[in-house]
């Protein structure tokens, strides 16, 4: 079932171009969008609160094209579909139509544009730390990623006293697992991560060494990816039980789509 509320040709005159010109002088653009979002409730009781108020919307979009200048129509395209996406819930994902029919291209064409979708991914990401305060640096790196207008936390696991794996001496663990959904594309999540990790000090001198915070994208959406800098689901997540403990607490049912099985058939195996 997709529902869907669109919004088809708003003009809105502003000052996006590449071209000095354009940016002074300002040209009509046209926006659509096109939201998905469940709207059973709000038709069977026919209450707008359970449903997206498109003037709203249209207030948004407006605001949204007037507040900045961008050189490209991609950028202010990826702007619109970004707020939709942060301001209402219940829109899961957007599809911005936007326009530029007086494109000063000296031709004839009745317009140009671009089209781009957008949503909310779910991704599980696995923490650890087995330097300082443990528990600080964990429940410090939730609320970073809660901090981040891209990301939502929607569930996390308690945190679990893991030991060692990997054959270095050092200190027992602390680790746990976090369902959020995200704007973040898998590497803009990993490089976010990195971030995160830096501003707890994290030094890479051991491999599988000690580490203030270790943050790990464990499953990203279905998707199957394996790049020289990420591999999605985590190439060891099968296997580590400080891993698959949490995750099973808070997402038994998740897919694992490289191991083809459930999350809880995975832990019950190494379990
Ligand atoms: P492991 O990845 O086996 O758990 P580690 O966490 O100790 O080991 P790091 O030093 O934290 O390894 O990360 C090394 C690199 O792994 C990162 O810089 C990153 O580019 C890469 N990497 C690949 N896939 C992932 C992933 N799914 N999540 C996080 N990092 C990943
Ligand atoms: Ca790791
Ligand atoms: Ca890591």
């Amino acid at each position: 079932m997709t529902d869907k509320i669109f919004i088809d040709g708003l003009e809105i005159f502003a000052n996006h171009g590449a071209l000095r010109e354009e940016n002074v002088l300002g040209q009509k653009f046209v926006v659509s969008v096109s939201m998905e979002c469940d709207m059973r409730e709000a038709g069977k009781g026919d209450d707008l609160s359970k449903s997206v108020n498109y003037a709203d919307v249209c207030t948004l979009i407006e605001k949204s094209m007037k507040d900045s200048t961008y050189k490209l129509i991609e950028a202010a395209a990826e702007n619109i579909a970004e707020k939709i996406l942060m301001s209402y819930d219940r829109v899961k994902s957007v599809t911005v139509n936007l326009k530029k029919p007086w494109a000063p291209i000296l031709m004839n064409v009745n317009t140009v544009g671009v089209e781009i979708t957008r949503l909310w991914h779910t991704s599980y990401i696995a923490l650890g730390s087995n330097m300082g305060d443990r528990r600080a640096h964990l429940s410090e790196a939730v609320k970073s990623i809660e901090s981040s207008p891209r990301c939502r936390v929607k569930k996390v696991s308690d945190f679990i006293e893991t030991k060692p794996v990997g054959g270095v001496e050092q200190e027992d663990f602390l680790n746990g697992c976090m369902e959020i959904q995200t704007l973040y594309t898998p590497h803009e999540l990993l490089d976010f991560l990195h971030e995160i990790e830096n501003a707890h000090h994290r030094e890479r001198k051991i491999h599988w060494g000690p580490r203030t915070l270790d943050l790990d994208i464990i499953l990203y959406d279905d998707i199957i990816m394996n790049n020289s800098d990420l591999t999605i689901p985590h190439p060891e997540s099968t296997k580590r039980e400080f891993v698959l403990e949490p995750l099973n607490r808070i997402a038994p049912y998740a897919y694992h789509p490289a191991a083809r099985m459930y999350i809880s058939e995975l832990f019950d195996k190494i379990h």
